[in-house]
């Protein structure tokens, strides 16, 4: 049996236990025991004194296959950004650029102390996400984007080739994608439905969508109501907004993932509360794609579970929880002219066990306790932007970033230590996703 003693630590739990200063022992994937003065037969014991534990985080929404083109799509409005940079080289990605991708995504992601997310993946080669999921040793969900609906207001012009498939396509190619990948790996790969937006899903396979999600007792992950322009095509279309439409066709509830609901009123957000539907929080790419700030707070005030996402790296340009954690706080305080919204402890909850509650996995993780698996964070504060401190989830949520990541354990495994990769190569690795970039753009004519 593995086991991991760590000692002497304050341990953030996120759960009714607040903060406690206790040791912490790890046997195979899970915690098995939180006291002082344990002692046993770990081969690995880590001294925590002055460190501080956090549950890992998770992102809820982000497309592990954009990563290839951070840096190469700024300054773009979102229907351009997706019609000229996104789309297109999304078509031209292979299995090889579209694994590189998620594995440079990955390293990110771990590095700075995320542990688990939700994946919206491309039309094609989402078993390269998958891959690259289970070789970087990351936990998540993951679907491929679902896109059977080529009828698009004419500023998106038309889907690439690549892009356009049959309903019967679309979940016959989902479901093998299920088959062969849900529950891999001590189920810390799992699938979720992800059609990518409503003006290219038809209502049949949203409908079949949802009939499969309940049946495989999985989730339905899609994009909402991001941007103002796009959401009046959806009305136009449909004759209501994205989050009417998915409650008029019955897909609302714990199970559906909406990312952003930026443009979510009143009446949506009581839909969102009541039916217990999780917004899928991404400022950093709503402020940067201008398509503007969502009304946290009166989410949070009504109930509805919010968690926080990075979306794709050409639109944020990084995949950094600190990052997104502290812009949600920030620009709510700015947008309502009130410092006490989005308290820290709230904004640290967003990004650790409300995302656990959309992904259907709290009882797993998301919080530090007995009997759940171990997917923890050592942060060290002890740096020149981070002492001195007070309160420690404000420390957190306003001072800290991803150079405070000491060690990051995933399913009781240890994966970054001391500011290095344990099981990989950084360089090797980072060499080849750069080629792999280049490939991949020189390919589009984008280089
Ligand atoms: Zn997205």
């Amino acid at each position: 049996m593995e086991s991991i003693l760590i000692k002497n630590a304050k341990i953030l739990t996120m759960s009714d236990q607040g903060v406690v200063d206790s040791d912490l022992l790890i046997e195979n994937d899970r915690i098995v025991r939180m006291d002082s003065g344990i002692q046993t037969e770990s081969k690995i014991v880590i001294n925590a004194a002055g460190k501080v534990i956090i549950p890992g985080f998770v992102q809820t929404h982000v497309h592990l296959c954009q990563t290839l083109f951070r840096g190469f799509a700024d300054d773009m409005e979102l229907l351009d950004w997706l019609r000229l940079r996104t789309w297109p080289i999304e078509a031209a990605h292979d299995y090889d650029s579209t694994y590189y991708s998620a594995v440079l995504s990955c390293m990110e992601l771990i590095r700075s102390g995320t542990t688990c997310i939700a994946d919206m993946g491309s039309i094609q080669n989402a078993d390269a996400d998958a891959q690259a999921m289970l070789d970087m040793r990351i936990r998540g969900k993951f679907g491929k984007a679902m896109t059977d609906f080529g009828t698009l207001p004419p500023e998106l012009g038309k889907l690439p080739g690549a892009f356009s498939e049959t309903t019967e396509e679309s979940i016959h190619e989902s479901m093998a994608l299920l088959e062969k990948w849900h529950h891999q790996d001590n189920n810390r790969i799992q699938y979720l439905f992800a059609p990518r937006g409503i003006l290219s899903s038809s209502e049949q396979m949203l409908l079949e969508v949802k009939s499969l999600a309940d049946e495989y007792q999985t989730g339905v992950h899609i994009h909402a109501c991001e941007n103002r322009t796009e959401m009046q095509r959806v009305i136009e279309q449909r004759g209501m907004n994205e989050i009417q439409y998915l409650d008029k066709l019955g897909l609302s509830g714990p199970d559906l993932m909406l990312a952003h609901c930026v443009w979510a009123g009143e009446d949506d957000i009581h839909v969102l509360a009541q039916t217990g539907t999780n917004v899928l929080h991404c400022p950093s790419a709503n402020l940067k794609l201008a398509s503007g700030i969502a009304p946290i707070p009166a989410m949070i005030r009504q109930g509805v579970n919010v968690s926080i996402g990075a979306d794709g790296a050409p639109c944020n340009n990084n995949l950094d929880a600190f990052i997104e954690m502290r812009i949600a706080a920030l620009i709510q305080k700015g947008r309502l002219l009130d410092p006490t919204v989005m308290p820290a402890k709230k904004v640290l909850e967003l990004a650790t066990i409300n995302g656990a509650r959309a992904l259907g996995m709290d009882a797993e993780i998301g919080s530090i306790e007995v009997g759940k698996k171990a997917d923890l964070v050592i942060l060290d504060l002890f740096k020149p932007h981070s002492i001195p401190y007070s309160d420690v989830y404000a420390a957190i949520v306003y001072s800290c970033g991803r150079e405070n990541v000491d060690t990051v354990i995933i399913d009781g495994k240890i994966l970054f230590e001391a500011g290095t990769f344990q099981r990989i190569d950084q360089e090797e690795m980072l060499r080849k996703c750069q080629a792999e970039s280049r490939r991949l753009l020189t390919k589009t004519g984008i280089l």
